[in-house]
This record gives C-alpha cells, sequence and structure tokens, in this order.
C-alpha cells in the first residue's frame, strides 16, 4: 500500500535513509507493540514508537497518575495527576500521531489475560519492575513466539537485551528467554524497586530508546539486534559494558525440552505467596554472609562453590571461588572430591541454586556443605559493597 502524502511528508527524514526507505516505513505503519507500563521506560516508548509511525500501540496500565511520577514519566503532564495513565498516555499519542492507533488496557498483565492480549501483537516491551510480571511476559513471549524487548533501571544504572523468541528458517528460537538469564527469582524484597531505591529521571529515557531502537529493528529486520547481548548502562560513570547471553539448552521454557508448557502462578514462582503445603526442606545448614564473612577474614580452610552459569561470575564473583554451573555438578564432582570431609560453601545469586548444589553434594557423601543465605546479592548488599548486583 503506497504512502498517503501526509505520510510521505510526516516520516520524509526515514525515507530518506536508504537502510530504512519506504520499505522500513510500510513495516512499521503495518507493526503493532505492546507497551506493559506507562511508567518510566513506558513514557517514552510510547512517544518515540508512535512518533516513528508504529501503526498500532498497545497500552497497559492498571496504575494513577501520582505526582512523583513526573520527575521521569514523561508522557503524563502535571494536570494528569490521578488520571488513568494508560488514558494520559493515549492522549499524548492521539496529539502526537493520530494515525497510531492506541489500545488501553487499564488493567495488570496476568496469567489470566496475558497470552491472549500478547497474541494481538508483533512485539512485546515489558516496562515493569516487578519479578512476577518480568517471568510472566517472558514465559508468554517464549510460548507465543514473540519478541520481547526487556529493559530495567534502578537508581543510575540500566540493563537492556532482546529476547527473541521468534523461530529461525530451521524451528531454533533466535535467542535466550528472560529465564536464561534468571534461572530463580531473587528472594522477595531482596532487590529494591525504585520506589524504595530511587532512580534517576532521565535514566529510563536512555534505556527506553535502547529499547525502541530495537523494536524498530526487530520490525524492520535493519541492523544488528541486542539478541544475546546483556547491556548494562552506568550513568554516573556514562559506561556500556556488554556480555554475552546465550540460550540453555536446559531452560525450562525456551529449552530443548521444555517443562513449562503453559503460563503459572508468577506470584507464587516468585515467593510472593506461600506454595500451599510445601516448605523449605529442614536440612539444609544455612550460614549468613556475616558467618562467611567472618570465615573468610580468620583464614579457615574451605571451598567456595559458586554454582551460577559463567556468564554471572562476569557481572561479580567473591575472590577465590570455584565455578561449577548448578546443571554440571553432578558431572564434574570429582574435582572437588578432596573437600567431601571439609567445609564447603555452596554460593549461588540468590541462594535458591546453591541450596540444590547443597542437596546434591550431600547425597554424594559432602559432609560439611552450608548454604550461603542469601547468595552474591546478600554479599554485595551486606559485605561488599563494590560488587555489582544483577
Ligand atoms: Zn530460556
Amino acid at each position: 500500500m503506497p504512502l498517503t502524502s501526509d505520510q510521505y511528508q510526516r516520516y520524509a527524514r526515514h525515507l530518506t535513509l536508504p537502510e530504512f526507505g519506504e520499505a522500513g516505513q510500510e513495516k512499521l505503519l503495518k507493526a503493532s507493540v505492546l507497551l506493559i507500563g506507562a511508567g518510566g521506560l513506558g513514557s517514552p516508548l510510547a512517544l518515540y514508537l508512535a512518533a516513528a509511525g508504529v501503526g498500532r500501540l498497545g497500552i497497559m496500565d492498571f496504575d494513577v497518575v501520582d505526582t512523583s511520577n513526573l520527575q521521569r514519566q514523561v508522557i503524563h503532564r502535571t494536570q494528569d495527576v490521578g488520571r488513568s495513565k494508560a488514558q494520559s498516555a493515549k492522549r499524548a499519542v492521539n496529539d502526537l500521531n493520530p494515525g497510531t492507533v492506541v489500545e488501553v488496557y487499564e488493567e495488570g498483565i496476568t496469567s489470566a489475560n496475558a497470552l491472549e492480549i500478547i497474541a494481538k501483537y508483533d512485539v512485546v516491551i515489558d516496562g515493569t519492575d516487578n519479578f512476577p510480571t518480568r517471568y510472566l511476559v517472558g514465559d508468554a513471549c517464549v510460548l507465543l513466539g514473540k519478541v520481547n524487548i526487556y529493559g530495567s533501571i534502578y537508581r543510575f544504572e540500566g540493563q537492556a537485551t532482546v529476547f527473541d523468541g521468534r523461530r529461525d528458517a530451521q524451528g531454533k528460537r533466535r535467542g535466550p528467554c528472560y529465564r536464561c538469564l534468571y534461572p530463580e527469582p531473587p528472594p522477595p524484597g531482596e532487590v529494591p524497586s525504585c520506589a524504595e531505591g530511587g532512580v534517576l529521571g532521565v535514566l529510563p529515557g536512555i534505556i527506553a530508546l535502547i529499547q525502541a531502537t530495537e523494536a524498530i529493528k526487530a520490525i524492520t529486520g535493519i541492523g544488528t539486534p541486542l539478541t544475546g547481548r546483556f547491556l548494562r548502562y552506568d550513568a554516573l560513570g556514562l559506561t556500556f559494558r556488554e556480555l554475552k547471553l546465550r540460550r540453555d539448552p536446559a531452560c525450562p521454557v525456551c529449552g530443548d525440552h521444555p517443562t513449562v508448557t503453559k503460563l503459572i502462578d508468577y506470584q507464587q514462582f516468585c515467593g510472593y505467596r506461600p506454595a500451599g503445603a510445601a516448605p523449605e526442606p529442614a536440612t539444609a545448614a544455612e550460614m549468613s554472609v556475616a558467618e562467611y564473612a567472618k570465615i573468610r577474614d580468620a583464614g579457615t580452610p574451605h571451598l567456595l562453590l559458586d554454582v551460577r552459569e559463567p556468564f554471572e561470575l562476569g557481572i561479580c564473583q567473591i575472590e577465590g571461588n570455584v565455578n561449577i554451573p548448578l546443571g554440571q555438578l553432578p558431572a564434574r564432582l570429582a574435582e572437588i572430591a578432596a573437600w567431601k570431609d571439609k567445609l564447603v560453601v555452596s554460593q549461588c545469586k540468590s541462594g535458591r541454586r546453591s541450596q540444590k548444589a547443597q542437596d546434591i553434594l550431600a547425597k554424594h557423601g559432602f559432609t560439611k556443605v552450608s548454604n550461603l543465605t542469601g547468595g552474591i546479592l546478600a554479599w554485595a548488599d551486606q559485605i561488599d559493597q563494590s560488587l555489582s548486583s544483577y
């Protein structure tokens, strides 16, 4: 379908780009993007994607505009305080580009509505800041084969990557998913939200526009996507760091033999609601990070076994660790056989995988295995603040 004369004028600077041109603009006009959250990330995303000519935008937010939002959620105005965020965003998008169709969802995303809503869009951008939603959106996008463009912000730092759940010509997933990056949720309350920890007002703008760029690239097929690369941005140092991210063949949702084939109860999965009558195993010997710091200070001989994936060690690690990812542990026990009767401290990101490692070691005759409670996140929080959190 040829562009109208108004569209030729409006998108003239795109049409001039040789890599983009009329074909790229037509793809954008036909495309649909679902924005989950009209907050710090969703605000610039909605404005820029509408300005660029995305044909249909879904805006999902159950919240109302608060005065404290205005420091960064630039789509809302002072007179919008108290109004629905989704409606306020729709008003701004309509003013900016009447050609963009806006569909408003004044509700939160849940396991009950996610598949139906996400199925209607080509690209999903999660702008929320809670773990149950991230796992929910991540799983739903894998199940439906959608592109999920990830961004997160905290204080002066932001992160972004693309989880491309589409399949290539050979039927393989194009990239890793959210669970490949974060196999386990952190314990509830361990990772503070922006409401608790604060956020620099301009930070979400940078991350959101990286997400918007990736959305446009995913739709038009130009450039090299951020798939399989995890980008970390530090506003204070003005540095970008990039880590490699691979699809985990053992991933429960996007792996070769998936065990998660439908949406689950993500509140429960993330520990926000007790899982019926299934208590944590009581046999576990736990060690607090404070106790472990004393052991290190005293020079007590021990093995620190870090069972995270190698890329996670690239973000932060405790000196002197031996790294055997949890999935490889049963096959690599011989490497640490000398520690069978000595102190082994099992450690991961937040203490869940390392608890499984502890069980494996106990079954194989290791007698003094302690699980580092709270993992490296607790260590970085309470003992060594120079370490990066993630
Ligand atoms: Zn995965």
